[in-house]
């Protein structure tokens, strides 16, 4: 079959996808090895026999709705490529929000800097390679996670320190930058039986108090942890805007303000000390 018989049979199964085009010419990345643009170069290669199996096993799984990144074993994040596996949160574009808010704020000195819950490593990792003055500790309470997050910094250069434990608690200080996108999403909500995440890990998205309990944690462990004028940037629901400027707020911290996503959503809450 043509790459673009291909391409076109797979958006059709996968119609009930928003994303299905986008999904199958991802998917076919996978199986031959070139970037989409090959595609649009070459729409009247031929696949293999092979090819085409693997294309078609992949189409099939997506369809019954692993995530693409599952399937494809990566994902794009600040214009990098980050392995992700089962173990980890998948990277998303509104935590680039998180990433701005970090370069915007603080200056490109030496500076001592924690990913707190990093997952894939994706945030650490980028402001280490956005900023090479800084000292990024990357940290996960789950070794597998710390696993791919030291994978992806070394792939892509990234000079981290990684550090296993949960929050600050492994971790001393000072810090002039805390961030962390942690899990806030409220157990109870039916979003989290639907799509993606029905396959990411529920201890990187849920947490107690209506999805507050571990952004209630970082703030009161961040206050303690942070030098004088040190950040603290937290992701957060896009309803939970208000309840994050109050915990900052509630603990001292100075120009607590909420960045939007590209969806325009509440999504960062910062602050300083
Ligand atoms: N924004 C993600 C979602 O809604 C959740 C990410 C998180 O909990 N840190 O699926």
């Amino acid at each position: 079959m043509r790459i673009d018989e291909a391409l076109r049979g797979a958006r059709d199964t996968l119609a009930a996808s928003p994303s299905a085009r986008l999904d199958a010419e991802l998917l076919l990345t996978r199986v031959l090895g070139q970037d989409r643009r090959y595609f649009y170069t070459w729409p009247e290669k031929t696949l293999t026999a092979d090819q085409q199996r693997l294309f078609d096993l992949l189409v099939t799984r997506r369809a019954a709705g692993e995530p693409v990144a599952h399937l494809t074993g990566e994902r794009e994040f600040y214009g990098r490529r980050f392995v992700v596996t089962p173990a980890t949160l998948i990277p998303r574009p509104d935590t680039e929000t998180l990433v701005e808010a970090a370069l915007e704020a603080v200056p490109d000195t030496p500076r001592r800097v924690v990913d707190l819950g990093t997952g894939t490593g994706a945030v650490g990792v980028t402001l280490a390679l956005e900023r090479p003055a800084w000292r990024v500790i990357l940290t996960d309470a789950s070794a597998a996670a710390l696993a791919v997050a030291r994978d992806n910094a070394e792939a892509l250069g990234a000079a981290v320190s990684l550090v296993r434990g949960d929050w600050l608690g492994a971790l001393t200080g000072p810090f002039d930058l805390i961030v962390s996108n942690p899990p806030y999403v409220d157990p109870d909500d039916h979003h989290l039986e639907q799509g993606d995440v029905r396959f990411e890990p529920r201890s990187a998205l849920a947490a107690h108090d209506r999805g507050l309990a571990d952004l209630r944690v970082i703030a009161a462990q961040a206050r303690e942890r942070l030098a004088a004028g040190g950040w603290l940037m937290l992701e957060h629901g896009h309803d939970q805007g208000g309840a994050v400027r109050r915990l900052l707020a509630g603990h001292g911290f100075h120009d607590v303000t909420t960045r939007q996503d590209l969806g325009g959503n509440d999504r960062v809450t910062l602050g300083h000390v």
